[in-house]
């Protein structure tokens, strides 16, 4: 190979972001701690949230969310089939059952008119979802006026699971306010907008809540002796009042998350800038390309294209492993959750969410991050046309 390949996705570490770590690192604090909390703050005060509370990962901060709306046995959990597992597994966790919404073709996000028909019957069979968990796919914010009339109608709550769409807004709002759910959940993994190592962190405008997280965060102690049911017995004391897990962020991810943060509206400004360089340059190949939402600003996380299979020789596999082949690191978001063994086990089959299964055999995600240069991009664009007309 002539180039070195091209992930599909990849953090960008500076010096600052590596002096940050180091300075709590050489600090007296590296579990959760004061820098902890400042990462919180800046996380809230960014999407305008009443409250952050930060984990280890984004998947810890589902289950919170989840538990905080007390999720429990005999409650449902819907959300998309495409999205990663974890969207998903947060209700099973709980012992909630979970089921699927089908997604609109035109945007892959969950689509308001399928869960509007899904609650109706659900409504008379007297099955109706607690929760509802709405995945912002690739960074493009869902149609959250849509979903946030229909809780109000039908009485569900809303998890934004926004680990694509840090830096995303809505009609002007950043995703995370509130003003569209219940609590709204971030990741940082590397490959995600803003990275904290491994990291997330749930946001709610509710006190309750957010108390609630907290404390499940840490194994459900506390030594807050308003959460207690008696006076402490001394200075040393605290208490198990639930039972809870170690959901915890370090300080010194905290640290890197804050530095990170500093440079999020440029991370996303060049995504965009990408993906619309990807839109003019990939015009005139047999693909469908992503639409962007006016009224939305996407943090662009992935940039989806579809393969128009009636109008190329060649098959989805071929173009994927001819692809990977020239070293570029093209993936599929996602394989519909229905379809996961683990889930088949639960009843779901082939054939449940047609939209989704479709868009399974004709999706590809390009490579796109920040530090990925125009030549990069070009060398993707380059291949995909040759790998289409093979
Ligand atoms: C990455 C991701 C998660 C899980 O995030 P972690 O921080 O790795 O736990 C959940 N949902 C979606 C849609 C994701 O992309």
């Amino acid at each position: 190979m002539k180039f070195a390949p091209i992930p599909y996705g990849r953090q960008e570490i500076t010096a600052d972001d590596i002096e940050a770590v180091q300075a709590v690192l050489q600090s007296d604090f590296l579990t959760q701690g004061p820098v902890v909390e400042a990462f919180e703050q800046a996380i809230s005060g960014y999407c305008r949230a009443g409250y952050g509370v930060a984990t280890n990962s984004a998947t810890s901060a589902l289950h919170l969310a989840c538990l905080a709306l007390e999720l429990g046995p005999g409650d449902w959990l819907w959300t998309s089939p495409i999205t990663f597992v974890a969207s998903a597994n947060c209700g099973l966790y709980c012992g909630a059952k979970v089921d699927f919404v089908d997604i609109n073709p035109q945007n892959y996000n969950l689509c308001p008119q399928a869960l509007e028909s899904k609650l109706k019957d659900a409504k008379q069979q007297g099955r109706l979802p607690k929760v509802v968990v709405a995945v912002h796919l690739a960074g493009h914010p869902c149609d959250m006026r849509a979903i946030h009339a229909l809780s109000e109608q039908y009485g569900f709550r809303i998890i934004e699971d926004a680990s694509h769409a840090v830096g995303a807004y809505v009609l002007n709002e950043p995703v995370g306010s509130g003003r569209f759910s219940d609590i709204t959940v971030f990741s940082f993994h590397p490959v995600k907008i803003i990275t904290t190592g491994e990291g997330g962190i749930a946001l709610t405008n509710n006190p309750d809540w957010a108390r609630r997280m907290r404390l499940l965060r840490s194994h459900g102690v506390t030594r807050d002796p308003d959460c207690m049911d008696q006076a402490p017995d001394g200075p040393w004391y605290y208490q198990q009042v639930d039972l809870g897990f170690n959901y915890r962020m370090t300080d010194f991810q905290a640290a890197l998350g804050l530095s990170q943060l500093q440079r999020l509206d440029e991370f996303v400004s060049r995504r965009q800038e990408l993906a619309k360089r990807y839109s003019r340059l990939l015009a005139h190949l047999p693909v469908t390309l992503p639409q962007f939402n006016p009224e939305t600003r996407s943090a662009c996380h992935l940039y989806i294209i579809r393969l128009q299979l009636d109008q190329i020789l060649v098959s989805h596999r071929a173009v994927f492993e001819e692809l990977r082949t020239q070293g570029i690191g093209v993936n599929l978001h996602y394989i519909p959750v229905h379809t996961q063994p683990y889930y088949r086990t639960m009843g779901f089959a082939p054939g449940d969410f047609p939209q989704a299964e479709k868009y399974y055999t004709e999706a590809m995600s390009l490579p796109l991050f920040p530090g990925m240069s125009d030549q990069q991009q070009d060398r993707v664009v380059t291949a995909l046309q040759k790998a289409l007309t093979l």
